[in-house]
């Protein structure tokens, strides 16, 4: 792969986030919304941090990283504060220790253990923690999440739980290789949002609905997603 200067890929970036942004907008007013419904969050998992600061300097104000490790390593270079920080990967039980605290959310909860652990260490540092349930839409067994039958149960006991907030549902669908099937998952998981809000169950709100990434952010929004997770189509190629 051709190496691009420094100055080039901050050229790229800032033309990528205004290209985004648009279309994201265009999708949002189609889908009967208004442009601000739908937020943009920069996906910056191997992106340096010189990177992702010029992405905050030009219309980011939310960024996801995958790992724990990698996060907290990259967090004392960023510029955080006009920004905030989402944990979007997959989440081990032994380091909600480390993570709780250093992000403004945990997108990824997907079992009553992990969800248990986030409120028992939330306690201890005196914080509540915003959640999202992730949902394994596609039913997939390589995937992580929660399966789609048992999301209800799941928000019920972990809105009993003290100090951990949830503010909605997270997924990856399955890989379609057409927009039908896609809009088929996407559908599915923006009713299931809407079954849940209409519950207004105490110590639960509905308010984002996390999916959409760089190949499908667009159909996404269509089908009501109120943030998208673009890394690629921001920041370029990964290399890791
Ligand atoms: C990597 C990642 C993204 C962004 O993926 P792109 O295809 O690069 O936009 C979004 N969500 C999650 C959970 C990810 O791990």
């Amino acid at each position: 792969m051709e190496r691009l200067s420094v100055e080039q890929r901050f050229s790229d970036i800032d033309y990528n986030i205004q290209y985004i942004k648009e279309r994201i907008n265009e999708a949002a007013i189609r889908s009967g919304r208004d442009e601000k419904a739908v937020k943009l969050m920069a996906v910056t998992k191997t992106v340096e941090p010189v990177f992702i600061n010029r992405a905050i300097e030009n219309g980011i104000d939310l960024i996801g990283e995958n790992k724990v490790q990698e996060f907290l390593g990259k967090k004392d270079f960023l510029k955080l504060e006009n920004c905030s920080a989402h944990l979007i990967g997959h989440l081990q039980t032994n380091k909600v220790k480390q993570i709780v605290g250093q992000v403004d959310m945990i997108q990824s909860v997907d079992s009553v253990k992990l969800a248990c652990e986030i409120s028992k260490r939330s306690i201890s540092a005196g914080i509540i923690t915003p959640c999202l349930v992730e949902v394994n839409i596609g039913g997939e067994e390589s995937k992580t999440g929660t399966d789609y039958s048992q999301v209800l149960e799941i928000i019920h006991e972990i809105s009993e739980m003290p100090n951990i907030c949830i503010e909605g549902l997270m997924t990856i669908p399955p890989i379609c290789d057409n927009n039908a099937e896609l809009d088929k998952y996407f559908s599915k998981m923006h009713s299931l949002f809407i079954d849940i809000k209409a519950k207004k169950l105490d110590n639960v709100n509905m308010n984002i609905l996390s999916m959409g990434m760089s190949s499908d952010y667009e159909r996404a929004v269509l089908n009501g997603s109120t943030l998208v997770r673009v890394g690629t189509a921001l920041f370029g190629h990964r290399i890791y």
